[in-house]
C-alpha cells in the first residue's frame, strides 16, 4: 500500500486572502473573548493547535489544550464565509485525485494543519471529501489538532501504519519539505504557495511549478513508480 498524503492549503485548493483570518477573528471572540488574529503570529503551514496557542499566549491568555469549540468554531465561520467565496481547487489537482482513487494499491490521506473540522470545510466546498473519507465517514489523515508541531503529525501517521506500506507527501510548504527529507519520505512539491520552486528543488527531485497541463500525468508516474 503507499499513502499518498496531502497538504490541503496552496497544495490542492487556494482560499481567498484574509478569508482565514477573518474566521480566526471570529473564533478568538466568541469562544475566548480576545480581539485578535491568527495572523498575529508567523502562522504558515503551522498546526491549528499551535496557532491558537500562540496567538491566546500574545494577548495574555494561557491555554494548555485548545478546547474542541475552537476548532469547530473556526471551521463553522469558514465554511459561512466559503459559502460565498468558494476556494479553487489548484490545476491538475482533480485530475489527480481522480487517478489515485482508481489504483487499489494507493490510499489517499490528509496531513494538514487544519484541524478535521475546518479540513472538512474546504475540501468539502469543492467535492474533494469524496476521496479522503473512508468507510466509517471520517476524513482520514493526520490533523492540526493532533500536535503542536507539523514534524509530529507524520509521526503519528506512522505509528498508526507500521508495515511495509510506503508513503509519500504532496506539499507547498518547506516545514512540510524538510520534514519529508529528514524523516526520509519522499515528497512531491509544488510551487503554487509561497515557496519557490528553485526553495523546493532543495528538498526533492519531484518539484512541479503547478500539476497543471500534464504535469499531473508525471505525478502519478512517480507514485507509480515507488
Ligand atoms: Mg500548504
Amino acid at each position: 500500500m503507499i499513502h499518498v498524503m496531502f497538504d490541503i492549503d496552496e497544495t490542492m485548493v487556494s482560499i481567498k486572502r484574509g478569508l482565514n483570518a477573518k474566521a480566526s477573528r471570529l473564533m478568538f471572540k466568541n469562544v475566548f473573548g480576545a480581539d485578535t488574529d491568527e495572523e498575529t503570529v508567523d502562522n504558515f503551514s503551522k498546526t491549528e493547535s499551535w496557532i491558537i496557542k500562540a496567538v491566546l499566549d500574545k494577548v495574555g491568555i494561557k491555554i494548555d489544550r485548545v478546547p474542541e469549540t475552537a476548532y469547530k468554531t473556526w471551521a463553522e465561520e469558514t465554511l459561512k464565509m466559503l459559502a460565498d467565496d468558494p476556494p479553487k481547487v489548484l490545476p491538475g489537482i482533480r485530475e489527480i485525485l481522480d487517478a489515485l482513487s482508481k489504483n487499489e494499491n494507493v490510499q489517499l490521506s490528509l496531513l494538514t494543519g487544519n484541524s478535521p473540522w475546518r479540513a472538512d470545510a474546504k475540501i468539502h466546498a469543492v467535492n474533494l471529501c469524496q476521496y479522503f473519507t473512508s468507510q466509517d465517514h471520517q476524513l482520514r489523515g493526520v490533523f492540526g489538532d493532533m500536535a503542536d508541531e507539523r514534524e509530529e503529525l507524520i509521526k503519528i501517521f506512522k505509528r498508526k501504519n507500521k508495515g511495509d506500506d510506503k508513503i509519500v507527501i504532496v506539499d507547498d510548504s518547506l516545514i512540510g519539505a524538510k520534514m519529508a527529507k529528514d524523516q526520509n519520505i519522499p515528497s512531491i512539491l509544488v510551487s503554487t504557495g509561497k515557496i519557490p520552486k528553485s526553495e523546493l528543488e532543495k528538498y526533492s527531485e519531484n518539484v512541479f511549478a503547478d500539476f497543471g497541463e500534464n504535469r499531473w500525468e508525471k505525478v502519478i508516474g512517480i507514485i507509480g513508480n515507488l
